[in-house]
């Protein structure tokens, strides 16, 4: 029997049957029903449902061993992880090179970025690349990278403020305490916005709980206690939050929702406003896809690289 109908004479038995008729219990009966009689509406649509819930039932039960997956399934599963997927490459800052994209969906599968890497990385850490697929972006060796793509989000956002007609500075230095990523005025408020970005199935968070946007909501509340304080109250202070995987935090989310109604509201109605939080979600997936491969290329330039295959 091919696997779709072993799969399917799986979950026959706990489909549930709508009132208006009875559901085949097995393949058998499947076929020799609906052989006589036309199938009834909604059909295809129960079984795909069952189907698809009986998938992800047992693919979070293989996630149970692995405490990074698990992280790295919750975040990639966020709806704001994935505006990179849904946005048409109309411009150079929506488009993605194959090496990027495949990078990115490797990474948000939690697939390693290549299927020839050595066992462990080169930094010597107690993470194997097989049971963490996704370590170059904690990778110590890379640290410089991750401020990279920091400060290249900073200039990006400064840039989507300067086009929706705002005024923005990175890095002012005119606070005696804080030293912010961004000073930036939009007409009638003024914000003082600093940007972090958390890796959700890196070792140092796999000891908060498994639930969506931790990683995001722990560097808000950090930020907050940081900045308590030291900003002056006619500023608004953001934390902007983004998790690896995508996932922006509830206070960037608010945040690039109004820039969203100011770049509707003042912009020349023959202007698109412009794609914000696409930007950022690609922006964020093309640095994390150079860091992957800066990833490969260390641990495969390591003299002391053991190098067998992860794939058999
Ligand atoms: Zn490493």
């Amino acid at each position: 029997m091919i696997p779709l109908l072993v799969s399917l004479s799986s979950i026959f038995p706990s489909i549930p049957s709508p009132s208006s008729f009875s559901t085949p219990r097995s393949i058998e009966s499947f076929w020799s029903t609906f052989a006589q009689s036309p199938p009834p509406p909604r059909l295809q649509r129960i079984l795909t449902a069952s189907f698809e819930s009986s998938l992800l039932s047992s693919h979070k039960a293989s996630l149970a061993a692995s405490p990074a997956a698990l992280r790295a399934f919750i975040s990639a599963s966020h709806h704001t992880s994935r505006h990179w997927l849904s946005c048409l490459p109309t411009a150079p800052a929506l488009t993605m090179s194959s090496s990027e994209f495949s990078l990115a969906s490797r990474l948000r599968l939690f697939l390693p970025p290549s299927d020839a890497l050595p066992l462990s990385c080169s930094c010597h850490s107690d993470s194997r690349l097989a049971s963490d697929p996704a370590h170059f972006l904690s990778c110590r060796l890379l640290k410089d990278l991750r401020r990279v793509r920091h400060d290249r989000v900073v200039r990006l956002l400064s840039s989507l403020i300067h086009r929706i007609g705002g005024v923005c500075q990175v890095e002012p230095s005119h606070f005696p305490v804080a030293r912010p990523d961004l000073l930036a005025f939009l007409f009638d408020q003024s914000f003082l916005v600093d940007v972090v970005i958390s890796h959700p199935s890196a070792p140092s968070h796999l000891v908060r709980s498994p639930l969506p946007l931790i990683c995001n909501k722990y560097a808000e509340t950090r930020k907050v206690s940081r900045y308590s304080g030291s900003i002056p109250p006619s500023f608004d202070f953001v934390p902007f939050a983004l998790e690896t995987f995508g996932a922006f935090g509830p206070v960037a989310a608010i945040f690039m929702r109004k820039l969203d109604a100011v770049s509707r509201a003042f912009l020349p109605s023959s202007l698109p406003p412009p794609p914000l939080l696409a930007s950022v979600s690609v922006l964020l997936q093309k640095c994390n896809a150079f860091i992957l491969s800066r990833g490969v290329v260390l641990v495969r330039s390591s003299p002391s690289s053991s190098f067998p295959s992860l794939v058999p």
